[in-house]
């Protein structure tokens, strides 16, 4: 279902510098990266520049300073963080008014990142696959992406560097650390199996040994069930609520595996207009509980890689580039240091936590 293909999606761009030199690997940035950070770079909507894309786990980072600072109002913090599955940046522009030729010229309204942004927050570009070229460079896929998000660290640390790899129990989601050591209440909730199955099988074992901790991992059948789900974990009253949510829409990463990851592809519009849709219920779901007034709600939409082709898991820009939207402002020193855009090859600071 999620192929990694390091190789293929190299060598498209490099083969022509690998036959000549000889090189064993990617060692420039192709032509269609410049290219494509050229055309999402040109939208409107960003916060950051490129050059300052946030790294994945600085995103969780970001998540984790929020829950652990002892809040100075008394409203009780709250996280909704919610991804949309290999969503790439230039599908934005069906909800975002981008400026782009191809972009709606109106901001869609069944949008979940156009109420965040109209209500204050921010769009950010960040980054997938570790800092290219380095010891932290990993696959632009499913497990190591989220992992990264969440744990607040590469796969280098983490253990999970391409999927199918189980993750390191030291080094802990957000969610299970909130729930552990804030004693709030968490979930996982997702439809792709290997999450449960393979990748934080030690974080579900090591709760079953800790009954105390109120942390789930809780797998649907689809993104409708999921929707669901949600809404009921930020339902006040609802045996199932949550003081934190995690939870990823599948559609964009399915209609990109199926039939391209390609903002010009009516299938991969739908599956990201649809995860649109869905976020913005919980949302809404979210601002009617009657002590919203009195909570500090943190509402995070994220994707965890791009893709090209069919595919992703390589290094091509389109499978590196990733995006982040906030409620607030995201501070600048989660961004890249040094300049860093997310693909050159040149490594420079090692900004992570
Ligand atoms: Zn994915």
């Amino acid at each position: 279902m999620k192929l990694n293909r390091t190789f293929k999606a190299c060598a498209a761009g490099c083969a022509a510098v690998m036959m000549a030199a000889g090189l064993a690997a990617c060692n420039s940035a192709p032509k269609e990266d410049a290219e494509y950070f050229d055309t999402i770079s040109s939208y409107t909507f960003w916060e950051n520049e490129g050059s300052e894309a946030i790294p994945q786990p600085n995103i969780g980072q970001m998540v984790w300073d929020f829950l652990r600072t002892p809040t100075d109002d008394g409203r009780a913090k709250k996280v909704a963080f919610i991804g949309y599955d290999g969503c790439r940046s230039d599908v934005l522009i069906h909800s975002l008014v981008s400026g782009a030729q191809g972009g709606v010229t109106e901001k869609n309204p069944n949008s979940a990142l156009n109420k965040l942004l109209d209500e204050g927050g921010h769009i950010y570009h960040a980054y997938a696959g570790g800092i290219k070229g380095t010891a932290t460079e990993q696959h632009t896929s499913t497990a190591p992406g989220w992992s990264a998000l969440t744990t607040r660290v590469w796969g280098q640390l983490n253990g999970i560097t391409d999927n199918g790899m189980p993750k390191n129990i030291n080094y802990k989601t957000f969610m299970l650390q909130a729930a552990e050591e804030l004693g709030m209440r968490a979930t996982f909730g997702a439809s792709w199996q290997p999450h449960f199955t393979e990748n934080y099988v030690d974080e579900i074992q090591y709760v079953k040994d800790h009954p105390e901790i109120q942390m789930t991992y809780h797998l649907v059948k689809d993104d409708a069930e999921l929707r669901d789900y949600l809404i009921d974990c930020v339902t006040a009253g609802s045996e199932n609520e949550k003081d934190i949510i995690f939870g990823t829409f599948e559609a964009t990463d399915h209609a990109g595996h199926n039939t391209g990851f390609a903002n010009d592809n009516p299938d991969y519009i739908e599956g990201f207009l649809s995860e649109e849709q869905m976020a913005l219920d919980i949302l809404n779901a979210i601002e009617s509980r009657p002590t919203y007034n009195q909570e500090n709600w943190l509402i995070v939409i994220v994707t965890d890689h791009g893709g090209i082709g069919t595919s992703h898991g390589g290094q091509t820009l389109e499978e590196r580039n990733t995006w982040v939207a906030c409620n607030r402002e995201i501070g600048r020193e989660y961004m890249s240091a040094g300049g860093y855009n997310g693909y050159a090859i040149e490594a420079t600071t090692e900004t992570a936590q």
